[in-house]
This record gives C-alpha cells, structure tokens and sequence, in this order.
C-alpha cells in the first residue's frame, strides 16, 4: 500500500537523490552487495534397521544363491540413499571354524559383510548378547574387518573408553552422535562382563550422553534389551530409554524382542522400544516382520519418524510401506 508523501519528506528525499547522486560521481562504482541469503538447515534422513544374523539358515541361503550380499539385495538402495544407515549387527565375523549352521552361537562367514555394504551401512551396533559368540578372536577380528570396511562400531572398542566413547557421523554440517548398550553380554556362554562391550547401566548411559554431546548436535542412542517375542517394553528398556531421553537424546533406537513393540513421543524425543529382526531366519510369530525407522532431521532437530514396515521372505527383507 502507498502512503501520500507530504510536502517535507519529498525535499528531503530529493536532497537525499542528490547527495546519492554525488557520492555516485565521485566513487569507484560501487562494488555489488554482497547478499548473504539465508541458508535453510540441511535436511537429513537416517534409517535405522533392526536385529542383523548373517549365519545360519541366513548364511546357507547366501551360499546356495551364490550371493553373500543376497539378504540385503531388496531393501539395499533404500538403505544407501539414507544420509546415515544403521544396525545392530548381531553375528560376529570371524575366519576360524565353520559358519553356524545350528544352534544360538554365532559365526558369521567374513564374506557375508557384503550385505552390510551393498547396503551402504555407515554404523552398526555391536553390543548386544553375541557379540562374544566367537570369543575373543570373533570381537577382534569383527572390530578389524568393520573397520577395513569403512563401517562405524558403536558399543564395542578396543577398550573401555572406545566402547563409550561412542562415534560421531558428520553430515551437511550436522554431527551426529551414536552410543550403544547391551544388557547382556555373555548368552550363556560367558561367566564375566568383558568391559570392552557396554553394558546397559544407568550411570554409565547418562555420563557417555553427557560425554557425546559435548561433541555432536543430536545425541542418538542404540539399546539392545528387552524381553524375547514380548509385543511390549519391559521395565529396564522404558527405564534406560526415557533416561536417555531426559539426559539429551534425541532418538533411542531398541533391538533384541526379535519382533516389533512400539515407538512413541517421550518428552522431547522419539523412543522406538524394538524394531524387531531386519535380517534373521526364525519362524516364530511375528520374527519375520520388522520396522525400519527412518528419522528426518532438520539440521539438529528431530522433525518426524516415519515407520516403515518389512518382511522377511527366504531370509531377504523386502519393504511392505512404500518409500
Ligand atoms: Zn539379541
């Protein structure tokens, strides 16, 4: 809208031409202004899977296909267009002895890492109940062939600080921190904790949040616990998650019940309780359907978590939700 200009302000604006008009003359042409515009935050997108076993009957099928990448081969482009991708890794590699067959000790084939790069994996949690299922040889040389493979590790190092410490993924400018939990370490095959896997324990949580945001702009946190085949939380994962929550994460991310329990606004962060098996061979009700999570981030804030269902078919994902 235009306002009439009075009689005044017209003198005054025509000195003020004048004056322009002067400085105009007796300058450099003026340089062109610099115009700053304003940079909208980055948008990120991560996707999170679930529980990953790439032995057994998972293995046997990769061999028979000729394929060891064969358990990724249909959800794998989703997974590498996602600025960061995660799982919980819940097979150690290792090049000594048979691969697992049977049974609930795992030994995955090195050869089966091929999935988790087709894929783009970015970072893995490896702290869960198998982690030491090939001992101490399995740990290492998991941690050495993660390691070649460009993958992050969160939950387990080298050592105790390495296993908190945690990791932290740059994207457009946003650091993104990970740190990882197990409740168990030992899946009956151990007598002792070995401190280079984190256990699930409220000070240590809250000191390693406390630790990594000091380093990063949004705090995500993996926990593996919870009840086998239970559809809802136990009382530790609501415990550890909603404190992880109050200590400054944005997302908690939960595996282990081998099926689906919920995911839910808690305070100012999102708590999915357990997305169940990504990739896995069981047959119980409910283990071949899991969630993929796929978290979108403008710059450090959490804007939406979109859930995306899948189902296991011969030991392969495929997304049942559209992208
Ligand atoms: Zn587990």
């Amino acid at each position: 809208m235009l306002a009439k200009l009075s009689g005044s302000l017209m003198k005054r604006l025509a000195v003020l031409s004048l004056s322009l008009l002067l400085l105009a003359a007796c300058s450099r042409p003026p340089k062109k202004k610099e115009v700053s515009p304003e940079i909208p935050p980055p948008i990120n997108r991560l996707l999170f899977g679930g529980d990953v076993m790439l032995t057994r009957h998972v293995g046997v099928v990769a061999a028979q296909q000729k394929d060891p990448a064969w358990p990724f081969r249909q959800i794998a482009a989703d997974f590498a267009k996602a600025d960061i991708a995660f799982v919980n890794l819940e097979s150690p590699f290792t090049d000594q002895g048979s691969p697992t067959r049977t049974g609930m000790v795992f030994r995955a084939d090195p050869a089966n890492i091929a999935g988790l790069l087709l894929a783009g994996i970015d970072v893995v949690s490896f702290a869960n109940n198998h982690t030491r299922d090939s001992y101490e040889y399995g740990l290492l040389y998991t941690l050495d062939l993660l390691e070649r493979s460009k993958i992050a590790v969160v939950g387990v190092g080298r050592d105790e600080a390495t296993a908190r410490a945690g990791v932290v993924l740059e994207r457009q400018g946003v650091k993104f921190g990970f740190v990882a939990y197990t409740y168990d370490q030992r899946n009956g095959n151990h007598k002792t904790d070995d401190a280079r896997i984190n256990g699930l324990d409220l000070v240590r949580l809250r000191e390693d949040i406390s630790n990594i945001r000091g380093r990063s702009n949004v705090t995500i946190v993996s926990i593996h616990a919870g009840t086998e085949y239970a559809k809802q939380p136990n009382a530790q994962q609501r415990l550890m998650a909603q404190a992880a929550i109050e200590a400054g994460a944005a997302l908690v991310i939960g595996h282990h019940p081998h099926v689906t329990q919920p995911c839910e606004d808690y305070r100012t962060g999102v708590i999915c309780y357990s997305l169940g098996n990504l990739v896995f061979d069981q047959t119980i009700a409910g283990t071949n359907d899991g969630i993929v999570a796929e978290a979108e981030f403008k710059g450090p804030s959490l804007r939406n978590v979109r859930l995306r269902k899948i189902k296991i078919l011969n030991t392969q994902p495929v997304f049942v939700t559209p992208r």
